[in-house]
């Protein structure tokens, strides 16, 4: 019975070894499931990435192809009305400015012109220029200044053209600083500034320029909020258009700024600060495109054959901005350059969600293209062309949450070891459970075997008494009538077959609890078989067996003698019982080489081939419900068998259903 509780513990063992092996294989495959899991992420990443930037590209030229369609419908016509206009062009499609120029290619819009650009020739009036010559002899030469005022005033009132006007007010302007009356020159700035605001010398410099250059020389400060009056409605006049820009206009920007400057409490200062810096910006606008325009227009002028033609002409501007083109169309009587911001374009192509539908959110930038990496995708980023007219650019794209793939394989990781977690836990729980089972299982075992042994115990000295005294009886009642002898016979079997039951539940109680062990002596084998036929002797009389002896004389072996004769009484007992016709009986004893036999050979029913393996089992009895009627434990064979093997012997049988068996008990010489 304990034998059960030598199998749990295999169990467990199993389960042991099933836990730890299925724990390996499923962390192996979890470990292996995740790194291929980071490689398909980032494949993924890759593919995306590349679609991304191919629709940017699409995107990107469709974009460019829509503002180039809308700037030709400002040249289609060719009035100046839709110049006013363009800033109906929404900026975020990557407009960012424009310039105008007249036929001649001089710049409209911003307007701007350089100094010693050539003009109409002066002709002057005979009357003007004889009282200009006075005036000016009267202050240079002959140092008389209120002369020269008069004169001055004469002049200006022979001039016709503006021009000549200005000239003399600027002149008498210079002529009270020299008085000393800046209250005068600055009045008559003022008037150059609001009346002449377009007006140039001969050579094309506007006369505001000399006005300004003089104001900021001059320090007056309880002129200072008329000064900057001045000032804002000149840089108003400059960004307008009204007054021209030309080469010099950067250095005055930079003295005005200068001059704003050194005096920072004044107001407006911040007003015209901005307006110096649109001003710069539309100088930086002209700079940028002058010599490009210049050059295409004397080029083309000769190959003239444009007019009517709306395409552009891409320019790039000559300070080597990359981020930046120009479309310039060259019309009849003006030309036009439409500027086209990268970022713009960029900005605007992102913000009208071009993008294909992606598992992973990424962000674009433009990056500035090296010798090597027009093409790359490193690291989880992409870098790639997407246009041709912005060559030196490539668009890069990479995850906006540069981690997601390790958040996800670390989530992965949790989840993968929280089921492994839970799954050794099961299992775990599973073998404490097993182990309590187990515990409990084996003391009940102990308890029962304990039992058994103790009951049988108990059960035996009762009974060799009465065997004892019932063979006494038996024995002196030669003469006492049929009956007393008959049920001292009953007695007698009927005790003997308890003892020996009683003796084989004590030998396999005492197998099952490891505890049976012989005290081996050198015994004479053939007394002993034939002590065990005499004991048996009777049961072979009264159940009219024939038996037939064969033993060889004097065969010693190293045995214990109660064990050889309890296993000998186990198979007489068994031939007894299973030869309900044939009742004959051979035991032969012999020795051949170093192996000692003793058979046991009956021809009784005999046991189907198919069972031989079986009838050594606890408890196995061949069919049990036709043997019914045969009482027995099926201990009996087992343990004959534990009793020869523990005697370094072994138990063989040969059967033949319906004709007998012979169990041969094979022990060793020594
Ligand atoms: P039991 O108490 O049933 O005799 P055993 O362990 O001694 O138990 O024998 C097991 C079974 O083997 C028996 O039930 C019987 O069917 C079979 N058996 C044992 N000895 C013989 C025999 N000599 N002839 C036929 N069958 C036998």
């Amino acid at each position: 019975m304990l034998k059960f509780s030598v199998k749990g513990s295999k169990l467990l063992v199993i389960f042991i070894l099933t836990v730890i092996v299925s724990g390996s294989i499923l962390t192996y495959l979890s470990i292996s499931n995740i790194s291929n899991y980071r490689e398909l992420l980032e494949k993924k990443v890759s593919e995306e990435q590349a679609e991304v930037t191919k629709n940017f590209a699409i995107g990107f030229q469709n974009n460019f192809q829509s503002l180039t369609l809308k700037c030709s419908d400002y040249v289609q016509n060719d009035s100046l009305q839709p110049i006013n206009d363009l800033k109906d062009i929404p900026s975020n499609h990557g407009f960012i400015n424009y310039v105008v120029l007249d036929h001649k290619g001089v710049f409209i819009k911003p307007y701007f012109m350089n100094a010693g650009f050539s003009l109409a020739p002066l002709t002057a009036s005979k009357r003007y220029s004889e009282k200009l010559r006075l005036a000016v002899n009267h202050e240079f030469v002959v140092k008389d200044f209120k002369r020269a005022e008069t004169f001055y005033f004469e002049t200006l009132r022979a001039a016709v053209r503006a021009s000549d006007s200005a000239h003399i007010y600027n002149a008498m302007a210079r002529l009270y600083l020299k008085m000393n009356r800046p209250q005068k020159a600055f009045e008559i700035y003022q008037i150059i500034l609001s009346d002449f605001k377009n007006t140039t010398n001969a050579s094309g410099f506007p006369y505001v320029y000399f006005s300004i250059i003089k104001l900021l020389k001059m320090e007056e400060p309880s002129k200072d909020e008329a000064m900057q009056q001045l000032l804002l409605s000149f840089l108003n006049g400059l960004a307008e258009g009204s007054i021209l820009l030309n080469e010099s206009t950067e250095e005055l920007l930079d003295n005005i700024l200068t001059w704003q400057d050194s005096f920072q409490e004044r107001a407006n200062s911040k007003q015209i600060e901005t307006l110096i810096a649109l001003n710069k910006r539309k100088l930086e606008l002209v700079n940028a495109y002058k010599s490009p325009i210049e050059a295409l227009i004397n080029n083309k002028l000769n190959t003239s054959s444009q007019a009517e033609n709306t395409d552009f002409i891409i320019l790039k501007p000559g300070s080597g901005d990359t981020n930046e083109l120009m479309l310039f169309f060259k019309g009849p009587n003006k030309s036009m350059g439409f500027i086209i911001g990268l970022q713009a374009i960029f900005s605007s192509v992102i913000g009208a969600g071009f993008g294909p539908i992606t598992k992973f959110e990424y962000e674009l930038s433009l990056v500035e293209k090296t010798g090597t990496n027009f093409f790359s995708t490193t690291g989880l980023i992409t870098q790639n062309e997407f246009s041709p007219h912005f060559e030196d650019s490539l668009v890069r794209v990479s995850l906006k949450n540069k981690e997601v793939i390790n958040e996800m394989v670390f989530k992965r990781k949790v989840i993968y070891g929280l089921g492994l977690i839970i799954f050794l836990g099961i299992m775990v729980f599973g073998l404490y459970l097993l182990k309590q089972d187990l515990q409990r299982e084996m003391r009940m075992n102990k308890l029962r075997a304990d039992f058994v042994s103790n009951v049988t115990h108990e059960l035996k000295t009762p009974l060799t008494s009465i065997y004892m005294f019932a063979e006494a009886l038996h024995m002196k009642q030669d003469n006492a009538d049929i009956k007393q002898k008959k049920y001292t016979n009953i007695i007698l079997k009927e005790s003997e077959k308890l003892k020996r039951m009683i003796n084989n539940i004590l030998e396999f109680s005492r197998t099952e609890n490891d505890k049976l062990s012989y005290n081996l002596e050198l015994t004479n084998l053939t007394d002993i078989v034939n002590a065990s036929i005499v004991e048996m002797n009777y049961f072979l009389e009264i159940n009219n067996f024939e038996l037939h002896l064969d033993l060889e004389d004097n065969v010693f072996a190293a045995v214990d003698p109660e064990g050889i004769k309890q296993a000998l009484s186990n198979l007489v007992s068994n031939a007894i019982k299973y030869s309900p016709t044939h009742k004959k009986l051979n035991i032969v004893l012999f020795k051949r080489d170093d192996k000692i036999y003793i058979e046991v050979e009956d021809f009784g029913k005999g046991i189907p081939k198919d069972k031989l393996e079986l009838i050594f089992e606890k408890f196995y009895r061949v069919n049990a419900t036709e043997n019914e009627t045969i009482s027995g434990t099926g201990l009996g064979l087992t343990v004959t068998k534990a009793i020869i093997e523990k005697q370094n012997g072994k138990l063989l049988v040969e059967s033949r259903l319906g004709e007998g068996s012979t169990f041969t008990i094979v022990l060793n010489t020594m």
